[in-house]
């Protein structure tokens, strides 16, 4: 995809998830040895390289209305591995300063010294074309910081635990994050990726849209 989806004007971004990519968690179920979750009929691409289960979810990009709120697993767990734009889906910029991430000015309530680094994230890099877009569309962006990132590592895993309640049907948490290697992974499911943001470099986001 060369450019992002557009409707009204507003570009819908490779990760967001539409109307149409419905949930499939009709066929999740306790495993037979009781030890964690399964699929009914899961396949080798349901569990991440750490063995965590994902959430399913059909791909129909451009299928019924953009949900600006919730992103598309398979596609941000794309992205972020593959180094993909979370705008427009092609290569994210990538210099000898790392790749180009975009955060939101808050951050942390009160920054640490030295944030970004070691800062947690869940959004893929993007390119610097869909920067200025991102800007200039993303409310929740104002004011964004522009990061090059040399390492941005796997970390975990954004989702919620499901577990048997007193009726034995899954009850689900609320959600949040799971480091990789956890104890209770078997009993969670994941929604999105999480890195770790390293050898960050703050950048002019101005001076990187020449
Ligand atoms: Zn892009």
């Amino acid at each position: 995809m060369s450019h992002p989806s557009r409707r009204r004007e507003t570009p819908v971004p490779y990760i967001t998830a539409w109307s149409e990519e419905r949930v499939a968690v009709r066929t999740l179920t306790v495993r037979g040895d009781g030890a964690g979750l399964c699929y009914r009929d899961e396949t080798p691409a349901d569990r991440d390289a750490q063995g965590v289960l994902w959430s399913r979810l059909i791909e129909a990009p451009g299928c019924g209305k953009p949900n600006f709120r919730s992103v598309h697993p398979v596609r941000q767990r794309r992205a972020v591995l593959e180094g993909l734009c979370q705008v427009c889906g092609g290569p994210a910029s990538r210099t000898s300063r790392g790749w180009l991430f975009l955060l939101p000015r808050s951050g942390p309530a009160e920054p640490s010294a030295g944030w970004p680094e070691g800062a947690h994230c869940t959004k893929p890099p993007v390119c610097v074309p869909c920067a200025a877009t991102a800007v200039r569309y993303c409310p929740h962006l104002s004011e964004p910081v522009a990061v090059r990132v040399r390492k941005p590592r796997p970390r975990g895993v954004f989702g919620g635990f499901h577990a048997p309640g007193a009726t034995g049907r899954l009850a689900s948490s609320d959600d949040g994050y799971l480091p990789y290697g956890h104890q209770h992974t078997p009993w969670f499911l994941a929604s999105q990726l999480v890195v770790e943001l390293r050898r960050c470099t703050v950048v002019d986001l101005d001076a990187e849209l020449v």
